[in-house]
């Protein structure tokens, strides 16, 4: 492997994370570890930390509001895909107090997409509580943020050394995988992660506590990567047990995953020829609770496409039956315990049909600004009414039809 050392120029590294060329010392056995040197890390960190919209500059005062928006949003996503949500979220909500006031269903808009959808809806509980219970102002210490809706033991720790510069350790994906590899922890995770914990927390410093999470944080995101770490640029190179077992991208080790079952189902698209699109909310509790969806049957193990229609919204037009046309292909999606595959069965309906039990009409124009999980967005763009990137959507299409015609005629 080629990493940039120092100076900027390459150097090829062995097998065992050792620079080739490098002197030995003639009879030399290898030399002890050293202890990992929480300075050497901050100092790593006061050259190389990154720039986030969240992160405070350097001296300037951490606003707690940012950080918890931050941390909740970077659950299980990375900082690349939160970029536009923290953005556009901290522009609709720019104070705790905005989010606190503003309507759930807002808050879920604008949270669409980014997934794990319980978690839009604890974060504006959270707010109202800080409101309520705290006067605005967030708690700072670990024991008191674990009292606020959706903030758990990882997140009251990063809020606390972050915004608040407490003595605390999260171990977040990226510290976890550092951690690992600096201790070679032999066990494989979950199991190991308890032990990861204490040797976290055994080496955060008692001053700049948020600054050290966040450096090893950046460690993990930089250097210290999934695959090919830049040992030979790692400040804590000298003190790394995996690296001098030549084995870093083998930590932190993983116990085999069981893959969850396949589930399936039915998606009924239904369009209103006046430009609506049939939708219902999901129940507030569950997976995707709270959002906006089409029609589906349930997800199971043995759906049976034969009778999916059986589970058709039920639609008094003021003709026929609406007529349902099967789409070719199907929609998957992959949730956190299962992947989901879903066949998409569509039907058009005259202006003015009412809406069926429980449903409501959407405007096709404002689709996309609805509170839509991922998937239905793949259902509906698979349906050709939500538009892919580059294509306008089959109601589209026809408005374009029906303009060059007037226009012929007229
Ligand atoms: S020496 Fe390598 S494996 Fe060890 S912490 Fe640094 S980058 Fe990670």
């Amino acid at each position: 492997m080629s990493v940039a050392g120092p100076t900027g120029r390459t150097k090829r590294i062995t097998a065992r994370g050792t620079a080739r060329g490098r002197k030995k010392t003639p009879g030399a056995g290898p030399q002890p570890l050293s202890r990992p040197d929480p300075a050497a890390l901050l100092a790593w960190y006061d050259r190389h930390r990154r720039v986030l919209p969240w992160r405070a500059a350097p001296g300037a005062t951490p606003d707690p509001y940012r950080v918890w928006l931050s941390e909740i949003m970077l659950q299980q996503t990375t900082v690349k895909a939160v970029g536009p949500y923290y953005a556009r979220f901290l522009a609709r909500f720019p104070s705790v107090e905005a989010l606190a006031e503003a309507p759930l269903d807002d808050v879920l808009k604008c949270w669409a997409g980014l997934g794990y959808y319980a978690r839009a809806r604890n974060l504006h509980a959270c707010a109202q509580t800080v409101m309520t219970r705290h006067g605005g102002r967030f708690p700072d210490t670990e024991a008191a943020l674990q009292t606020l809706p959706g903030v758990g033991p990882y997140t009251a720790a990063a809020i606390a050394a972050i915004a608040f510069d407490r003595k605390a350790s999260p171990v977040d994906g990226n510290i976890e995988r550092v951690i690992a590899r600096l201790y070679a922890v032999a066990d494989p995770l979950p199991d190991a992660k308890p032990v990861i914990r204490e040797r976290a927390a055994a080496l955060t410093p008692e001053r700049r506590a948020g600054d050290f999470a966040q450096g090893v944080m950046d460690l993990g995101a930089a250097i210290c990567t999934p695959k090919q770490p830049a040992c030979i640029v790692c400040p804590w190179s000298s003190a790394c047990a995996a690296a001098r077992e030549g084995a870093a991208e083998s930590y932190p080790r993983k116990a085999a995953k069981a893959a969850g079952r396949l589930r399936r189902g039915a998606a009924f698209v239904v369009v209103r020829q006046d430009g609506f699109v049939l939708v219902r909310r999901r129940p507030e509790t569950g997976l995707l609770g709270g959002m906006t969806e089409v029609p589906t049957t349930p997800w199971t193990h043995d759906f049976d496409d034969g009778t999916a229609l059986g589970a058709a919204p039920h639609l008094a037009t003021s003709s026929s039956p609406a007529r349902w046309r099967r789409i070719a292909g199907l929609v998957t999606h992959t949730f956190t315990h299962f992947p989901l595959e879903l066949v998409t069965y569509t039907a058009c309906v005259p202006p003015g049909t009412p809406a069926s039990d429980g449903m409501w009409w959407a405007a096709l124009d404002d689709l996309a600004g609805e509170a839509l999980p991922n998937v239905m967005r793949k259902v509906l763009t698979h349906a050709d009414v939500l538009r892919a990137p580059g294509r306008p959507t089959a109601p589209e299409r026809t408005a374009s039809r029906e303009s060059h015609r007037t226009s012929r005629t007229s």
